[in-house]
């Protein structure tokens, strides 16, 4: 996880707000919570090699594609 260069936030709000505050750059952006800082970040839901969660479901996505 490569988070270091990523904008830190106190708390999802903060980071909500920044997005927000972005406009129409702003799309798509999500702000989630890092364990390694201890604080928010935001990022982009495709992002799989920030969000490992969404990475195992596209894999299992791609998995259950095959039995169809
Ligand atoms: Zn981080």
């Amino acid at each position: 996880m490569n988070c270091g260069k990523k904008v830190k936030f106190d708390t999802k709000e903060e980071a909500e707000l920044f997005i927000t505050s972005l406009g129409p750059d702003g799309q798509g952006l999500t702000a989630y919570l890092c364990n390694l800082h201890r604080c928010w970040h935001m990022g982009h839901p495709k992002n799989y090699d920030d969000n490992p969660v969404a990475r195992i479901n596209n894999i299992l996505d791609k998995l259950s594609d095959g039995y169809r």
